[in-house]
C-alpha cells in the first residue's frame, strides 16, 4: 500500500518523498479510517447545523482529525487508535444532536403508517437525508395541487407530526439508493437529492434531477439555497403520476417510542415472552452477497424483535416477519423501523436502556448487531459502537477496502469485530448460542 505521496507519483505527479516518509501500511489504514470517520461525522454535523444544532468541541475535534492524517504528522499507531475511536465519540455528540434537531424542529415521533406508491397528479420525489429541505419543500407546494413523496433514507420524515401534518406529503415511493436509474426513470416528476447518495443520472430523468448544496451530479442542477421555485415549475411541466398503490406500511419507532414502552418491553423478557433483539441494518449496496441480510432476518425466532436503521432496511422489510403481541401494548410489529442511518444512536439508546434496566452492560444482553457496510456515515457510526466498547458486531458483506489485515486484527481482538460468513443461518445459530 502507498502512501498519499506515492500515489501521486504512480498518477504521473513527481513525488519527492518516495522512499523517505516510511509510512507503513497499517498506519495509512488508520489515517484512512480517521479520514473517513470525519467525513461521515462531517455530514451528519452538516444536517444538525441547519437544525441550529452545532457544538464547538466537535469543530475543534474535525481540525484535530483532519491534521492527524498530514504525512509525517502522526506515524504512531497508539495515538492514531486514540484518535479514531474519539471520532466514534464525537459522532455520537453529532448524532444526538441531530436527534434532538429533528425531535425540537419537527415534533415528537410517532409509530405511522405511510402510504407507498403513487397518487394521480404531479408530484416531486425527495431522497436523501435533510429534513428540512423536505420542510421547506412542502411549505412551497402548499396549495399547488403538487404532492410530495419521500424517497431512500427520507421514508422516517413521515414520523414527525411537523412533516406529516402536510395533506400533501402523499406518501413513499422507491427503494434503497442502489435503485434510483431505475425508479427515478419510472417517476414522471422532478427528483430532488438532498445528500451524496445519488447516482449520476442517465438521460432519461437528468433534466428532472435537483440536487442541494454540497451534492452535485453532471447534468443535474444545482440549488445553493433553499428557493424550489425550479423544482415545483419542473413538477407543473412534468406528466402527471398515475394512482398506484404498493401498499401500507409502518415506520416509526424512534427510540423515545421504544423506551416508552421499556417496562412492558422488561417484564415481556423476564418471563420468558421475548427471547432476542436484534440489529439489523446501515448502508445497503448494489454487489451479490446482501441478500445474506434478508435470509439472516429470515431466520430470527419469532419471539424476537429486529431493530433497523439506514437503507439496509431495504433488505429485509419485504419480508413479512410478523408481529409480537405484548401485555400492555397489544400487536406491534417485529421489525422496529427506527429511522435513518444517523437514527442508529437511537438504538444505542435502546441498548443502554435495556441493559440500565436489566442490571447488566450492553455486551451481556441478548442483542446481535449485524451492520451492512458501504459508506462513510457507516463507519463513523461503526467507530461510535467501537468508542461504546460494543463487541461483537458484524459487518458485511465484504470487509472495508481501508482495513489492511493487521487493522482488522486489532479490531477481532480487542472488539471481536466480525465478518458475516456465507451462511446466515450458521451465523444465526452461533449468536443466539451466545445469548
Ligand atoms: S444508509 Fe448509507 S448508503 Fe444508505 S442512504 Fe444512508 S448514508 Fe447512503
Amino acid at each position: 500500500m502507498f502512501c498519499n505521496q506515492c500515489e501521486q507519483a504512480a498518477g504521473g505527479t513527481a513525488c519527492v518523498q518516495i522512499g523517505v516518509c516510511g509510512k507503513d501500511a497499517d498506519v495509512q489504514s488508520l489515517q484512512d479510517t480517521l479520514l473517513y470517520g470525519v467525513k461521515g461525522l462531517a455530514a451528519y454535523a452538516h444536517h444538525a447545523r441547519r437544525l441550529g444544532m452545532v457544538d464547538e468541541a466537535v469543530d475543534a475535534f474535525v481540525e484535530e482529525a483532519l491534521f492527524a492524517t498530514l504525512t509525517n504528522v502522526n506515524f504512531d499507531m497508539g495515538s492514531l487508535f486514540e484518535l479514531v475511536l474519539e471520532c466514534g465519540r464525537h459522532n455520537l455528540r453529532v448524532m444526538q444532536m441531530l436527534d434532538e434537531g429533528h425531535v425540537k424542529r419537527f415534533g415528537a415521533p410517532q409509530p405511522t403508517p405511510v402510504y407507498e406508491g403513487t397518487r394521480a397528479g404531479p408530484g416531486i420525489l425527495i431522497t436523501g437525508h435533510d429534513m428540512l429541505d423536505l420542510y421547506n419543500l412542502l411549505e412551497q407546494t402548499k396549495g399547488t395541487g403538487i404532492n410530495v413523496y419521500t424517497h431512500g433514507e427520507m421514508l422516517p420524515a413521515h414520523m414527525y407530526p411537523e412533516l406529516k401534518k402536510y395533506p400533501h406529503l402523499a406518501g413513499h415511493f422507491g427503494d434503497a439508493w442502489q435503485k434510483q436509474r431505475r425508479e427515478f426513470a419510472e417517476f414522471t416528476g422532478p427528483i430532488l437529492a438532498t445528500t451524496n447518495c445519488v447516482l449520476i443520472p442517465p438521460e432519461s430523468y437528468r433534466d428532472r434531477l435537483f440536487t442541494t448544496r454540497v451534492t452535485a451530479v453532471p447534468g443535474g442542477r444545482r440549488l445553493k439555497g433553499d428557493d424550489f421555485s425550479e423544482v415545483i415549475a419542473c413538477a407543473k411541466a412534468s406528466q402527471p403520476l398515475p394512482e398506484h398503490k404498493v401498499r401500507e406500511s409502518t415506520i416509526g419507532f424512534h427510540h423515545t417510542v421504544i423506551t416508552s414502552l421499556a417496562d412492558k418491553i422488561l417484564a415481556a423478557v423476564k418471563a420468558g415472552k421475548l427471547s432476542h433483539f436484534f440489529v439489523i441494518g446501515g448502508c445497503d449496496g448494489a454487489e451479490a452477497g446482501r441478500n445474506y441480510f434478508a435470509r439472516y432476518a429470515a431466520a430470527t425466532p419469532k419471539d424476537s424483535f429486529i431493530l433497523t436503521v439506514g437503507c439496509g432496511k431495504y433488505r429485509i422489510r419485504n419480508e413479512d416477519l410478523g408481529t409480537i403481541t405484548l401485555d400492555g401494548i397489544g400487536e406491534i410489529p417485529r421489525l422496529l423501523d427506527m429511522g435513518q442511518c444517523n437514527d442508529s444512536y437511537g438504538a444505542i439508546q435502546v441498548a443502554v436502556a435495556l441493559a440500565g434496566a436489566l442490571g447488566c452492560g450492553v455486551n451481556d444482553l441478548p442483542l446481535t448487531i449485524v451492520l451492512s457496510w458501504f459508506e462513510q456515515k457507516a463507519v463513523s457510526v461503526l467507530l461510535t459502537l467501537l468508542h461504546l466498547g460494543v463487541k461483537g458486531i458484524s459487518i458485511g458483506p465484504n470487509p472495508p477496502a481501508f482495513l489492511t489485515p493487521g487493522v482488522f486484527r486489532v479490531l477481532q481482538d480487542k472488539y471481536d469485530l466480525k465478518l458475516i460468513g456465507s451462511d446466515p443461518l450458521a451465523d444465526l445459530v452461533a449468536a443466539l448460542k451466545k445469548g
